[in-house]
């Protein structure tokens, strides 16, 4: 399976808009984010995990063709804003299968009603296919997906479970259950907002203490806010299998 970061920043991206913060003012590649999002691919199949705003964009970066699928964690802007232009993808295959919780389907009907509609569809409009996903293991291509339930602050999110491979992201906590599941895994993505602890999102120290005790080969930082500081600097802090993933960045499991 090869993962590729498509977007590593928190909900603002970085740099974020009118900001003087020097991460925001980086020249270095690495700390520009995109909103955060990974595609995933694998012998014929393709698949992104969230949709936010710089969707487009982000296709374009990867040259991404074709789309099986979105598997989305939750409902919030950044994670979910692009759905609109799922529409080249949906123009060439027909309706693109969304997989999501049956809350964040509705918010999605909410908020892109013209996607959903059955009746006078405006022709320009994409489609889709929902699915709706519950805290048990569903199917993708010929992939057995296990969702990883977490919490954000009050509201459920679900990380997912791909074989060796795990991405989680936007969790504050995650029961010792759900963290059973992840044992063994051997790439593990884990989100680390800054170093201040924040209500919604693990701060660094609670990434890697979660990372010890599921004890990857490796783990990947992401969803990373310009307040935890320049990504070569901090890359220097972090334990020798604990990585800062940055845009663009591939890796192979
Ligand atoms: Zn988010």
């Amino acid at each position: 399976m090869k993962v590729t970061f498509l977007g590593t920043g928190t909900s603002q991206g970085i740099p974020v808009i009118g900001s003087t913060h020097p991460v925001c003012l980086s020249e270095n590649p690495k700390d520009k984010r995109l909103r955060v999002s990974v595609l995933i691919e694998w012998e014929r199949y393709t698949y992104v995990i969230d949709c936010g705003p710089d969707f487009r964009q982000q296709m374009l970066n990867t040259k991404c063709s074709r789309l099986d699928g979105v598997i989305f964690t939750h409902e919030h802007a950044d994670h979910t804003a692009g759905l609109d232009d799922i529409r080249p993808f949906y123009f060439k295959q027909g309706d693109i299968p969304i997989y999501a919780h049956n809350r964040v389907l509705k918010a999605l009907k909410d908020r892109f009603a013209y996607i959903f509609e059955t009746e006078n569809k405006y022709a320009g409009a994409p489609g889709v296919t929902p699915i709706r996903i519950e805290n048990k293991p569903f199917q993708i291509g010929n992939l057995t997906v296990e969702p990883i339930n977490g919490m954000h602050y009050k509201l459920q999110v679900f990380g997912f479970r791909f074989n060796d491979f795990a991405y989680l992201t936007d969790m504050k906590t995650i029961k010792d259950e759900e963290i059973e599941k992840l044992k063994g895994v051997k790439v593990l993505v884990v989100n680390a907002l800054r170093e201040t602890e924040h209500i919604s999102h693990f701060n660094l120290e609670e990434a890697l203490a979660l990372i010890t005790i599921i004890k990857p080969e490796r783990a990947y930082l992401t969803h990373i806010s310009h307040m935890l500081g320049f990504h070569d600097e901090v890359e220097k802090k972090l334990p020798k299998n604990v990585f800062l993933a940055y845009d663009n960045l591939q890796i192979n499991i």
